[in-house]
């Protein structure tokens, strides 16, 4: 007999999986001298902010950050959706290998810049399309990274549906060719297709002074996954901040815990 399950709405199929398995996530081993480091940003080394440019960097962090890089032979690098000019501009004077939306740009080790180039004729199109649609309604904002374009609600939360309902039909109406709707918290972004956080982390994987390490991800959020998945299958350790499902294999609490967990890898080493 034909299986029709593929036919049913979404939540009557949902009903006829089996529920996962309840994993309990606990928190990670230390760090490692052999380990390599990537750390997302915002919600795993800063708290969320009302919009990104409020996000301030905790004191500690300034020293905390080069502590742990010394400790690793610079095997160190940030992985985020912010843009690299945002995120040096948040940084300050600490300079660390980073990769930039979601790996459309990315800083390595050495301090070479590697761009991956979009249709720009699309992204012009998308720009002008979500530019038009924000103006349209009070509170949402669009951030233009460059390559990727985020479209934030934080400060109308009650117009998530509706943000992820236009965007999508756009997107079904006329396809973006080489984009992608990525959602996040509080926001939907537009991204290349190809480029993500676990593809950045591959990148400086295959290069010192990452390469031969094993590698660490920290990340908070759904964008996040890419990472986790890149490092566990390289027999690394996945961990994620806070609640909600994953498929990281180790967990801490907030931001704090993962400032905590540094502190301890640093006051051993
Ligand atoms: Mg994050």
């Amino acid at each position: 007999m034909r299986d029709h399950a593929h036919r049913l709405p979404y939540a009557q199929r949902r009903a006829r999986m089996p529920a996962p398995p309840r994993v309990r996530r606990g928190p990670p081993p230390p760090l490692a001298v052999t380990h390599a480091l990537f750390l997302d940003i915002d919600g795993t080394l800063v708290d969320i902010a009302p919009t990104p440019d409020r996000v301030r960097l905790h004191p500690g962090l300034a020293s905390l950050l080069p502590a742990v890089a010394t400790l690793l032979d610079g095997a160190v690098a940030l992985v985020t959706g912010r843009s690299i000019r945002d995120t040096d501009r948040l940084f300050g004077e600490l300079v660390l290998p980073v990769a930039g939306q979601h790996g459309c740009e990315r800083r390595d080790g050495t301090g070479t810049l590697h761009l991956h180039a979009a249709n720009t004729a699309t992204l012009a199109r998308l720009r002008r399309l979500i530019a038009e649609f924000a103006a349209r309604h009070e509170g949402l904002r669009l951030e233009d990274k460059g390559t990727t374009l985020a479209l934030h609600y934080r400060a109308a939360p009650h117009l998530a549906s509706h943000v992820h309902q236009v965007l999508r039909a756009q997107f079904n109406a006329a396809p973006m060719e080489g984009f992608r709707l990525q959602p996040g918290k509080r926001l939907l972004e537009v991204r290349p297709e190809g480029r993500d956080k676990g593809t950045a982390i591959r990148d400086f994987m295959s290069e010192p002074p990452f390469h031969g390490r094993v590698p660490v991800f920290i990340g908070d959020d759904r964008t996040d996954e890419h990472g986790f998945a890149v490092v566990r299958s390289l027999g690394g350790l996945a961990i994620k901040v806070g609640p909600g499902s994953t498929i990281a294999n180790h967990r801490l609490h907030d931001v704090a815990a993962v400032r905590r967990w540094l502190d301890d890898a640093v006051a051993i080493g």
